[in-house]
């Protein structure tokens, strides 16, 4: 396809535990929804020895649409930077990084108590459901890690830490450095943990393909894949909902799925999940403003 410019795809570990033969999809064509034939699947997977139970129908529909299969592969097929390793589970896959995104970032960003600091190394863990589940009820997204981005970052609701102040719309500068940068991303203030308030523009400009609906940028806690700010003509979608997702066909989803888009206008970022969620505090928190309970500085 046509991922001009962006580096190789990362690193995949694929763990395959007894009965996750309906994983296996290098058979050729789609996964079928019926899982009486999985078990033929699972017979081209002789490798791992495995005289497994027959697999548990329980990947039978879902509300995403999407077969189990079929949705990690979509997932697996997008660009993940080189040093994000994927672990898929029977339930889960879990994306490690060091926490630095495989873009160029500043020397320094901007805090609110007026210093800088770099971009520091900072393990990172996420975890998503292999069946998200789309939920007519939402849940408000936490402060701290929202998502995970095939750049090895993560994403952050539009909100910095007192959850009220919207980042890109009080972003600043100490001595004209600046606070978010140009990929609408910053650290927080010890230098890690490396996340995006809104459009990744170092990434969605590499992988996303003029004139089409943009290219998967990660997944968010719920499991639904998130996209950039192009809907199928190229051009920003009219229908999102409150959660700024929308079901539809993506490049990786050719037969459709719930997902987001992040957008170049208010919020920017995703502030609830239309997915199940199991704790939608996420991933880390991130220290308060440094100066305690001050309001954080708007200029
Ligand atoms: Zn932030
Ligand atoms: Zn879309």
């Amino acid at each position: 396809m046509q991922w001009n410019g962006w580096q190789s795809a990362g690193l995949v570990l694929v763990l395959c535990t007894p009965g996750c033969g309906d994983d296996e999809g290098s058979g050729g064509g789609a996964a079928s929804a019926d899982g009486t034939s999985d078990s033929g699947n699972a017979a081209t997977d002789g490798a791992t020895g495995s005289t497994s139970d027959d697999p548990v129908a329980d990947s039978s529909g879902g509300s995403s649409g999407q077969s189990e299969g079929g949705f990690v592969e979509s997932i697996l097929s997008g660009m993940w930077a080189d040093d994000v390793v994927i672990t898929v589970t029977d339930d889960a896959m879990e994306f490690s990084s060091d926490g630095v995104p495989n873009h160029d970032v500043l020397e320094a960003y901007g805090l609110m108590d007026g210093t800088t600091t770099p971009v520091v190394t900072s393990a990172t863990t996420f975890t998503i459901p292999v069946e998200p589940e789309y939920s007519a009820e939402t849940t408000a997204t936490g402060l701290g890690t929202i998502g995970f981005a095939i750049s090895g970052a993560v994403y952050f609701n539009p909100y910095e830490g007192d959850g009220a102040s919207v980042a890109i719309d009080n972003n600043f500068d100490v001595g004209g450095i600046p606070f978010l940068d140009g990929c609408n991303g910053h650290p927080l203030p010890n230098g890690g943990t490396y996340h995006y308030h809104g459009v990744p523009y170092c990434i969605t400009d590499s992988v996303d393909v003029l004139g089409e609906h943009s290219s998967l940028i990660g997944v968010l806690l719920d499991g639904f894949p998130v996209y950039g700010p192009s809907g199928a003509d190229g051009s920003a979608p009219a229908d999102l909902d409150e959660c700024s997702g929308h079901e539809g066909v993506t490049p990786e989803f050719p037969d459709g799925i719930y997902h987001y888009h992040l957008t170049e206008i208010s919020p920017y970022s995703v502030t609830c999940y239309h997915g199940v969620v199991d704790d939608a505090g996420g991933g880390m928190m991130p220290p308060g403003p440094p100066g305690g309970d001050d309001e954080p500085t708007r200029r």
